[in-house]
């Protein structure tokens, strides 16, 4: 797996940061600006936010390195930061490595940015494949633990120990495969205890 490097994604972030907001958004999104002193305002474009009075203002600050910023903010809906912050606001965009990603994209800048972006593109896919994992992994134990309350014997708790056994291995691998393999088992043997249940009741 490529590591991501905190000071280039640092500098690439600097480097978009810098991106004008106003140039942005007329170019994204059509937006009519009207400019007072050194601000530009505008109908918010918030998706979630019906702005009937121009409340969405943005201009060229410095960051806290003292480094050129664009920022934004909203007085109606609140939203304010920086263009990373805008992306994900407009976009829903859940990280702001996503928003980095987008913006890479958007800007044509992905050939200078190639490698930082692919990193954070392989980072982002493991992520998400622990994020199942773990998912599936409470689920699984849930219902386990719902079998071994539900029947009080000895070969119920050996399968269902035997389960738990496997749940480790395939935690210890990262194996959501054999996760949802000892689901489907779970399942299975759910229904069959179930089954047995009401023919004998
Ligand atoms: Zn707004």
């Amino acid at each position: 797996m490529l590591k991501i490097n905190r000071q280039e994604i640092n500098l690439l972030y600097a480097e978009l940061k810098k991106v004008n907001l106003v140039q942005f958004m007329e170019k994204e999104l059509g937006t009519a600006f009207s400019k007072a002193g050194e601000k530009y305002t505008c109908l918010c474009p918030m998706p979630n936010h019906k702005d009937s009075q121009p409340s969405f203002n943005t201009y060229k600050s410095s960051d806290e390195d003292g480094g050129e910023c664009w920022v934004y903010h909203c007085f109606g809906c609140g939203s304010g930061g920086t263009i990373i912050d805008f992306c994900m606001n407009y976009w829903s965009l859940e990280h702001p490595y996503d928003a980095i990603v987008f913006l890479v994209e958007k800007l044509n800048i992905k050939d200078t940015y190639e490698i930082i972006v692919n990193a954070i593109k392989e980072a982002k896919i493991e992520v998400n494949l622990r994020k199942r994992i773990d998912g599936e992994h409470f689920m699984a134990s849930k219902r386990c633990y719902g079998l071994l309350k539900r029947y009080d014997n000895p070969e119920v708790k050996d399968w269902v120990y035997n389960c738990y056994r496997q749940m480790n291995e395939a935690l210890g691998n990262n194996d959501i495969k054999l996760l949802n393999k000892i689901s489907d088992a779970i399942v299975k043997k759910e229904s069959e205890l179930h089954g047995v249940g009401r023919n004998g009741g």
